[in-house]
């Protein structure tokens, strides 16, 4: 069997790889990736391929996807703040690119399982986000995944392409890149914590995400693939362990053993209040799941970064921000 993975030599796809390559069912793992936010160096002693091509460029993709039997889709510019900085390169990215991918995998025949994210409910204030909910994108990054999400199923529609849409909810864990400023909120904090630098939180602090370790969502992943599993609507990929960045910190305080300095700035534009996603349509399709809950992933976490050393970059302080101990 063989397996694509684009967007392989990222945090969450040169996990996946690694993962894949190990299970005796596949044979070939070809990662395809453009390294604009990725690193050759995620897939160092794996045997996963890389073949280093954009999504954009249709014959390329086409050619390495042509003989898949699987592909998972990852590439994306992910990030609110980066899809304010540049709308337009993230519909490129996101959106064109995933109909790209989508006519790849007709072509091949291949069975998608593509990654969403939990950003497209936005301003739906309910809780827990359900997958019936409307859905309000507030970023440019959000409503480029929902664009992505709609053509996967649309191609499942019309197409009969065997799909699977996947909500990511706040994805932590090893490889996830910090210390530049669209870094994700554990890593940057994991980061900061074990620079000695104070902890830069957008907002006060009580808004709350449902964290999900990049360990369970390989896992999904990896039993999607074997499985062939698809869904006619799309899968919030979340285990319910909805939490304030202030308990996240408190966590990090308690396994590095110390107080750690905060600072608080502004909150940022795009960004949601409150995430908490239902898992009932998941728990379905993946009986006996076994997810990391949050603090053994955060200890993994922590210890991934302190022994690669992957951490010694300033990571700044918001404008405005004022500092605490947590
Ligand atoms: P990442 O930036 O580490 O991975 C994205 C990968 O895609 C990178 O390796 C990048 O180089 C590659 N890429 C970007 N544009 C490309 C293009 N045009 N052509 C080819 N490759 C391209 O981010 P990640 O956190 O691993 O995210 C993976 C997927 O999960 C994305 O689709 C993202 O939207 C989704 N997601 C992630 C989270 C999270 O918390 N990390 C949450 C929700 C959704």
């Amino acid at each position: 069997m063989k397996v694509a993975v684009t967007g392989g030599a990222g945090f969450i796809g040169a996990n996946l790889c690694r993962a894949l390559a190990a299970r005796p069912e596949i044979d070939r793992v070809v990662a395809y990736d453009n390294l604009s936010t990725g690193d050759a160096a995620n897939l160092d002693g794996s045997v996963a391929e890389l073949v280093v091509g954009d999504i954009l460029d249709r014959a390329l993709l086409r050619d390495v996807l042509d003989s898949a039997d699987a592909v998972v889709h990852l590439a994306a510019r992910p990030s609110v703040p980066r899809s304010l900085a540049d709308p337009v390169a993230s519909h490129d990215a996101n959106a064109t690119g995933t109909v790209n991918v989508l006519e790849a995998c007709r072509h091949a025949g291949a069975h998608l399982v593509a990654a969403s994210s939990s950003s497209v409910y936005g301003a739906t204030p309910e809780l827990p986000k359900h997958e019936d909910l409307p859905t309000r994108p507030l970023s440019p990054y959000a409503a480029s995944k929902l664009a992505a999400e709609s053509y996967a199923l649309a191609y499942g529609s019309s197409f009969g392409l065997p799909a699977l849409v996947l909500r990511f909810f706040n994805v932590y864990g090893p490889l996830q890149s910090t210390g530049h400023a669209y870094a994700a909120a554990i890593p940057a904090f994991v980061h900061a914590a074990l620079s000695g630098k104070p902890l830069a939180v957008h907002g006060d602090g009580r808004q709350t995400r449902d964290f999900t370790f990049v360990g369970s969502v390989v896992d999904v992943l990896t039993q999607a693939v074997l499985g062939r599993v698809t869904a006619g609507t799309p899968v919030n990929l979340a285990f319910g362990e909805s939490v304030s960045i202030r308990q996240v910190i408190e966590i990090i305080g308690e396994v590095l053993g110390r107080d750690l300095e905060v600072c608080y700035g502004p909150s940022r534009t795009g960004d949601v209040r409150h995430s908490h996603g239902a898992n009932d349509r998941l728990l379905a399709l993946f009986p006996g799941l076994a997810p990391i809950r949050l603090a053994d992933g955060l200890r993994q976490t922590i210890d991934w970064f302190a022994t690669t050393g992957a951490y010694p970059v300033s990571t700044g302080r918001p404008a405005g921000a004022r500092s605490a101990t947590v």
